[in-house]
């Protein structure tokens, strides 16, 4: 999880959404709660979609193979919880993700990879597999989330060392250790591992960091960086490339101005892409499909990006539609695709 825990989520949203699309200097397409131009929808010509299913949930999609980034569907209430208790115990909700599979045709999905093992990313990754019979990858604490949802031995494939490429029909895969948004003295909130098979219902606090990974998603129609954490090692996307970068942005705003420069340096500013979709900025409280701001401090912190790193000389900033499958490579976002 990225975003503050303690947020009085449910008063004042009405409000802070109102203020947020008033207050954003240059929102031109103020459309959504972020301010910015909606990310391009895809259309009959569009190679590969990627569609955003809220955090930082997204499946990549050719027509011919899927793959999802996190698995995330089940979204507990905060009042599930009873606010911070540890002993509350959740689990996926089997009805939920039975049902999304079915919306989104899973029926070609090959591989899911999370961003890390907490539960906001990872939850429901291992019934998504389980049901869909698609591989996981990840962190030894990713490999139990899916063993135990019953996930057979050899549809897993634990990273080893800091970075590993997988291909999967047309895409190659490759994912690079990187760093958790750093939130709690320096290090990720719930840190370390799941060392044996998670079988739930289980505590929130049981669903550990794990290891975090940048993800690149190569493709013939186009890459894409995913970095589902505002955290990042120095110097790990140096030799990295994509015209697309899925950024999130949950916690920067308790993180600050000098870590949210340093981000968008060893994020953005290294892969240099031509357009950047900001994710992981709504309130994962509420329920699947119910898409609104974390927190007015979201949105002031993404307006750190706004105000100095992006516009006329950087990368455009497009804002996703949940659900809505995106062409992120041709030349709506400001690329120079000829088959979009
Ligand atoms: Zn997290």
């Amino acid at each position: 999880m990225a975003l503050m825990p303690h947020a009085p989520v449910r008063k004042g949203i009405l409000a802070a959404l109102v203020a947020l699309v008033i207050t954003l200097p240059n929102a031109v397409f103020a459309a959504g709660p972020l301010g910015l131009p909606d990310a391009p929808p895809a259309t009959d010509a569009t190679r590969l979609t990627i569609t955003w299913l809220g955090v930082a949930t997204l499946l990549f999609d050719d027509g011919d193979t899927q793959f999802l980034i996190d698995g995330f569907f089940s979204r507990p209430s905060q009042d599930s919880l009873t606010s911070q208790d540890d002993a509350a115990r959740i689990a996926p909700e089997i009805d939920q993700i039975e049902r999304q599979i079915e919306r989104l045709g899973l029926q070609r999905l090959a591989a899911i990879t999370p961003v890390h093992s907490h539960f906001d990313h990872a939850m429901d990754l291992g019934v998504i597999a389980k049901r869909t019979n698609a591989a996981v990858l990840g962190s030894e604490s990713t490999a139990n989330i899916a063993r135990g949802a019953g996930v057979a031995e050899e549809r897993i494939q634990v990273l080893e060392g800091d970075a590993g490429t997988y291909n999967f029909g047309a895409f190659e895969i490759v994912l690079i250790r990187s760093a958790h948004a750093p939130l709690v003295d320096g290090g990720p909130p719930i840190p370390g591992s799941i060392e044996r098979p998670l079988v739930p219902p289980a505590a929130l606090t049981d669903w550990k960091e794990g290891g975090s990974y940048s993800v690149v998603v190569r493709h013939p129609a186009g890459s894409a960086l995913v970095q589902g954490s505002a955290g990042f090692v120095p110097g790990a996307l140096d030799a990295i490339e994509a015209d697309v970068v899925l950024l999130g942005i949950g916690g920067l705003n308790l993180l600050g101005k000098e870590h949210t420069a340093r981000y968008w340096a060893e994020i953005v500013e290294a892969v240099a892409p031509r357009c950047v979709v900001p994710i992981h900025w709504d309130n994962f409280w509420q329920p699947f499909g119910t898409i609104v701001l974390a927190s007015q401090e979201t949105l002031d912190a993404f307006a750190w990006f706004d105000a100095g790193k992006a516009g006329d000389a950087g990368p455009a900033l497009l804002a996703p539609q949940f659900g809505v499958g995106m062409d992120l490579f041709g030349p709506r976002c400001g690329g120079g695709g000829t088959d979009s």
